[in-house]
């Protein structure tokens, strides 16, 4: 027995993974990690994996990076955890100046959580709270888009719309109002992005307009919609969708949970709408990778509506054990350091560039419908037919036949159903992204045989 096959006898008797059908590892194998460096992975043999996905997507700056591993060994020697209410630190009061000067205009305040999910939640909770501290009791429900993902627990279930990950616990979830998408890849050929988000934009203006009174938040990804399989859109619908909220009295919560720091190409895909949102979610990437953490940035019109006299019991109520805790927040400190220090967004323009060049020759691919890209996130959607875009059926699985091949050959891709995507650490080299794009190509080619 090798030494990765004892590791996985052992954790297949205790463990209960997530996002797994744990049978399906009676054929295909679990991966133990020993170690990381850089965008490497290591197994117990010795293998090793190009982390081609960011370790679901929370990767920046490679494993092990020496910076965030020398801030947190400080960090560990003068605080690990304190409790949040009623006392503070500094690496939660540092993180929080820095996110308030580096989020869009208006975002003042900030709110921590412990993982991207938690931090949905608390927008939600926020905002009906907000509606509510300022009498407006009918303000209840939420709008989202088609095709969303903001997370798992069951409020961000709620205002989630992919059928694989909600479908099963319907029964236990609010009511929402889901409005049609802009996703482009469903626009007409010859239609711009800009175009097809526009002519979109009309649905949510008219269920904004018939629902607002009874609508405390549209919660939009901005940009992308990652879970949903990299389906992209155009900023102008961001840019009419904040106008369209203020004419109608409604909060515009940003999930930029896997969006933010740098991955749209700017800080913030807000940015590139040029809008500031009512909310905006953080976490992921917030950490360089290293740790849970969320954050929640708010404006002053909200904080205002909850301070008040204790009497009135206005406050907002929502707590974690682990809220701000000092190494997860010092691991954020750490790594907008490196986004200063390096000038990341400026040098992730040649990254962007780079996954362009790479992703080139999948365009003309018989079973690619679409190559799609925004900033450093590339998708790959494979089809049945490229003509009429017919889908693979999903029993097929052929985004994990890709999945396998890789790993095979040390990359680490992990599909969305058909669509092979590239979403790497920004410490990837030209080298390593044309390895990674090689095994792609060959592992679609072998998934798309028959
Ligand atoms: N929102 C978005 C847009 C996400 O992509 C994710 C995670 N994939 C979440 C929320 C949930 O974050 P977490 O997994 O940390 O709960």
């Amino acid at each position: 027995m090798t030494n990765n096959q004892a590791f996985v006898k052992r954790d297949l008797s205790v463990l209960w993974h997530p996002c797994t059908q744990m049978k399906d590892h009676e054929t295909l194998p679990l991966t133990p990690i020993k170690k990381g460096q850089g965008v490497w992975l290591e197994d117990f043999d010795g293998n090793r994996y190009l982390d081609a996905i960011s370790s679901w997507w929370v990767n920046l700056f490679g494993h092990a990076n020496p910076h965030i591993n020398a801030a947190l060994k400080d960090q560990l020697d003068h605080l690990e955890q304190v409790i949040f209410a009623g006392f503070s630190h500094q690496p939660a009061l540092e993180l929080a100046e820095q996110l308030v000067a580096i989020t869009p205009q208006g975002l003042n305040r900030c709110f921590f959580a412990d993982n991207g999910s938690a931090a949905v939640e608390v927008a939600l909770k926020m905002s009906f709270h907000y509606w509510l501290n300022r009498g407006q009791t009918q303000k209840t429900r939420f709008i989202t888009l088609e095709n969303s993902y903001h997370g798992e627990t069951l409020g961000a279930l709620a205002v989630g719309n992919v059928a694989l990950y909600k479908q099963t616990y319907a029964p236990l979830l609010m009511d929402v109002i889901t409005v049609p998408g802009p996703d482009c890849y469903y626009r007409e050929a010859g239609e711009s992005w800009a175009d097809y988000s526009t002519r979109r934009f009309a649905l949510m203006a008219q269920t904004l307009a018939e629902q607002a009174d009874n609508v405390c938040a549209v919660i939009v990804e901005p940009l992308v919609q990652c879970a949903g399989g990299m389906r992209m859109y155009d900023p102008v619908y961001l840019k009419l969708l904040r106008e369209a909220c203020d004419q109608n009295g409604v909060h515009l919560i940003a999930d930029e949970i896997a969006v933010g720091f740098g991955r749209s190409g700017t800080l913030f895909a807000c940015e590139q709408a040029n809008i500031s949102p009512d909310f905006m979610c953080l976490s992921k990437g917030l950490t360089g990778g290293y740790l849970p953490l969320a954050a929640v940035m708010t404006t002053d019109d909200v904080y205002q509506a909850f301070y008040a006299d204790y009497q009135n019991l206005t406050a907002f109520l929502h707590s974690h054990s682990y809220t701000g805790n000092p190494i997860a927040c010092r691991a954020g400190v750490a790594t907008l350091e490196i986004f200063r220090q390096h000038n990341i967004i400026e040098q992730n323009k040649t990254l962007a560039q780079q996954l362009t060049n790479i992703s080139a020759r999948f365009h003309e691919h018989p079973h690619v419908a679409e190559v799609r890209q925004t900033g450093l996130i590339v998708a790959i959607e494979l089809v049945k037919n490229k003509a009429t875009r017919e889908p693979y059926p999903w029993q097929e699985r052929r985004g994990v036949k890709v999945y396998q091949y890789a790993l095979s050959q040390g990359v680490l891709l992990r599909p969305l159903g058909n669509v092979i995507y590239f979403m790497p650490p920004y410490v990837i080299t030209e080298p390593e992204l044309q390895l990674m794009a090689q095994v792609a190509w060959d592992g679609i080619q072998q998934a798309c045989q028959d």
